[in-house]
């Protein structure tokens, strides 16, 4: 019995089959088996993730669909698949193929000859690939169109970036009463505004305790060598922005940017952080969570030029959060 018809026999009523660890030689075996005369087409390539067991493991998973099968060349690179698709041109496959994906970096066609192609799929994050397992759907089988599901390793979550990734140095500070945030659906960016001299955590703290507050009204306080120190307890409410403290984490870039600009790596740790801190609260940075104080009060702050620097802050963060 051909292989393929012992597939389709045993596993025909299924909806997926896993076929373990010997997805090479099924492959090698299923291509040597396809008709001479029918062209090959990748029809397209879709990739995500995925959490069968509610777990804090996600899935990553690469779906091909081709008329035909495709061969897999085991690469030795760590990061990537790379496929021969036979019978085909580099035309065929380029219209097809979504290259915008969240999970898969670059996709290469190349032709290896006159009559067949090759495609590098590159992921973006190297995790996925150690334990590859995959699967064949036979309906498709049965039409003469071959998906194969590829479930690849599992990574903690889908966001890049974790607070405890990001080196925040504790300031050990001593407060006054602090309430805590019953819900937390803002971000509010500031700037120290006062003159050129570096204000460490403390000092804003020193500060605000002579205003009669607590101590330091800010969360986080990011410095221009990009260090970032903690103030006021994340899930605290803060003294930064009249009428939205019950609701935000305030950030401060140290810097008066009204006149200065910020530093490159200041933006930097900003994103993170803003990516970080969406993760933990379920938001989505967009215009909507992540604002500059003048947006809510009227205030000059955080300055124009950090004021004008926000929007590639919220694409980066939000792409943070897709890697
Ligand atoms: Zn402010």
């Amino acid at each position: 019995m051909k292989r393929r018809d012992f597939l389709r026999n045993t596993f025909g009523a299924c909806s997926t089959i896993w076929l373990g660890q010997n997805f090479f030689d099924v492959c090698k075996a299923l291509a040597q088996e396809q008709p001479k005369e029918q062209a090959t087409k990748l029809v397209y390539i879709r990739s995500g993730l995925e959490n069968p067991t509610g777990s804090d493991q996600s899935y990553f998973w690469l779906e091909l669909m081709v008329s035909g099968v495709a061969e897999i060349i085991p690469s030795s690179v760590p990061d990537e698949f790379l496929f021969l698709i036979k019978k085909c041109r580099p035309g065929d496959l380029t219209g097809q193929m979504n290259y915008d994906n969240p999970y898969i970096k670059r996709a290469e066609v190349k032709a290896v000859n006159q009559q067949d192609c090759s495609v590098r799929l590159v992921v973006k994050n190297q995790n996925v690939m150690p334990e590859m397992r995959y699967a064949l759907v036979p309906s498709v089988l049965r039409a003469g169109m071959y998906r194969l599901r590829i479930d690849a390793g599992s990574f903690s979550s889908p966001t890049a970036i974790k607070e405890s990734d990001l080196e925040i140095q504790e300031s050990n500070l001593a407060f006054g009463p602090l309430a805590t945030r019953a819900f937390t659906d803002l971000i509010v960016i500031h700037h120290v505004g006062m003159g050129a001299a570096e204000e460490a955590a403390a000092e804003i703290h020193r500060l605000h305790l002579r205003n009669g507050w607590s101590g330091i009204g800010y969360h986080y306080v990011i410095h221009k060598n990009g260090m970032i120190e903690r103030g006021r307890p994340r899930d605290t409410v803060g003294a930064h922005t009249y009428n939205h403290n019950g609701s935000s984490v305030g950030i401060v870039l140290d810097g008066n940017f009204e006149d200065a600009i910020p530093t490159a790596v200041q933006l930097e740790k900003t994103a993170r952080l803003v990516a970080a801190l969406s993760h933990i609260y379920n938001i989505t940075p967009d215009y909507n969570n992540v604002v500059g104080h003048r947006d809510l009060n009227t205030t000059l702050c955080p300055g124009k030029n950090l004021y004008i620097e926000l929007p590639q802050v919220r694409d980066k963060a939000l792409a943070y959060m897709k890697e």
